[in-house]
């Protein structure tokens, strides 16, 4: 294994070269978006530039071209989630309409249950809380001690026959913590669950194939792994995508259409209401590309040496407890805190004003969590191949300085 480069990975970033008050920004919320490297900025813009054209319906030259990258994106994503068929693969706004597009299209009968961890994303959380309500199913919440990690013998006492469905996250926001996705797929598969993975945290910092975790369904966001905004992907077992009831009806998901009802049209377009973003389409395909040229191995080693760096600094302050298992090597990129009698959010300020140092604070989407444990609210430091052994000095120095002046 070669080690990154980071200096030849940062120079495809010049907002890091960017002074902030006299100071290069250390971007450590990667957790929540990723910078986006020069190549994925450019595909964008020069797919605008190119022209414009309805993918999928103009057959005029920018059509066929805008079509052409619609096709191109599609089959880069199901090449990198290892998904068996392009079709399989639905393009949506980001992972929260991914996973709203499945709880709402899942058809649930009274009684029936709902099974997610008590770690949920917000997003893998609240549509599933409306479709129990709405449907008379019952939601079942299995709790994670967050400081041993996920227990499947206890999970899967959790799986009786009442439970169609099974949501989980592959790797967690809160903690970072990876759960084993294949092993959940296997046991919820024998009691007839459906598994539905929200995979935003997981793609881009480690190889993902749908078909060997047995995934039902996995959702992302590609702003998440060096991509654009505002886009994101819902792959889906094509059997179970033929299914699922579109979330937002409209243009291009008909074949035909009378004043009374539609004839819809086969997936993936029946589940893709509207004109495809044929601009950040590209900017997929680039970022699948520069992912891609990365070596798993050496991505994981880099975020481990920065994950440790931080782990030890911080664990030797007093008053500073880590949400998660104490071992680094369990939580990925991300390193998730709070500093008894310090609110995040003055923290965060701090970081920012003193160190030009970027995290998130608050309740990290996952508020139930937050609420059942008592716990107000965290700083979390979530870390990429761009980041440096400086950076995280730069963040462990300002929290000493935070935790020794009120300890
Ligand atoms: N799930 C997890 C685990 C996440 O971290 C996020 C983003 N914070 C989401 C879902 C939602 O992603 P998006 O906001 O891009 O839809």
């Amino acid at each position: 294994m070669t080690p990154l480069d980071t200096a030849r990975i940062r120079a495809d970033f010049p907002v890091l070269a960017t002074h902030q008050r006299g100071r290069l920004p250390a971007y450590l919320d990667s957790a929540c978006t990723t910078l986006r490297p020069e190549p994925v900025t450019r595909a964008i813009a020069e797919r605008a530039r190119a022209g414009a054209g309805c993918p999928g319906r103009a057959y005029h030259r920018l059509g066929r071209e805008a079509t052409a990258t619609l096709e191109e994106a599609r089959e880069a994503v199901r090449a990198f989630l290892d998904a068996g068929r392009a079709e399989e693969v639905v393009f949506v706004r980001g992972a929260t309409e991914a996973l709203n597009l499945v709880a709402s299209g899942l058809p649930l009968r009274p009684g029936d249950t709902v099974l997610v961890t008590g770690i949920e994303h917000n997003s893998n959380l609240l549509p599933w809380q409306r479709l129990a309500r709405r449907s008379a199913a019952r939601l079942r919440v299995h709790r994670i001690d967050v400081a041993t990690g996920f227990d499947p013998a206890a999970f899967a006492r959790d799986l009786d026959p009442s439970v169609r469905v099974v949501a989980i996250p592959h790797v967690s926001n809160l903690c970072g913590i990876e759960l084993p996705v294949a092993d959940v797929c296997e046991a919820a598969h024998r009691v007839g669950a459906v598994v539905v993975v929200d995979g935003a945290q997981a793609v881009g910092t480690r190889p993902v194939s749908v078909r060997a975790l047995g995934a039902d369904f996995y959702a992302l966001s590609f702003h998440k792994m060096m991509g654009p905004g505002g886009i994101g992907a819902l792959y889906g077992r094509a059997d179970l995508l033929d299914r699922l009831e579109p979330l937002l009806l409209g243009g291009n998901t008909v074949d035909d259409a009378t004043y009374e009802s539609p004839t819809l049209a086969p997936v993936p377009a029946r589940l893709e209401a509207g004109v495809p973003a044929a601009d950040l389409l590209a900017g997929v395909v680039a970022a699948i590309r520069w992912v891609g040229a990365l070596d798993p191995a050496a991505v994981r080693a880099h975020l481990l040496d920065l994950n440790r760096a931080a782990t030890v600094a911080l664990l030797a302050l007093p008053r500073v407890s880590l949400i998660g298992p104490p071992d680094p090597a369990a939580r990925g990129g991300i390193v998730n805190f709070h500093v008894r009698g310090v609110p995040s959010r003055d923290l965060a300020l701090l970081l920012d004003d003193r160190e030009a140092v970027m995290v998130r604070h608050g309740k990290q989407c996952v508020h139930a969590w937050y609420r059942a444990e008592g716990v107000p609210d965290s700083v979390r430091a979530s870390f990429a191949v761009y980041n440096t052994l400086d950076e995280v000095e730069r963040l462990t120095r300002v929290v000493r300085s935070v935790a020794s002046m009120i300890g």
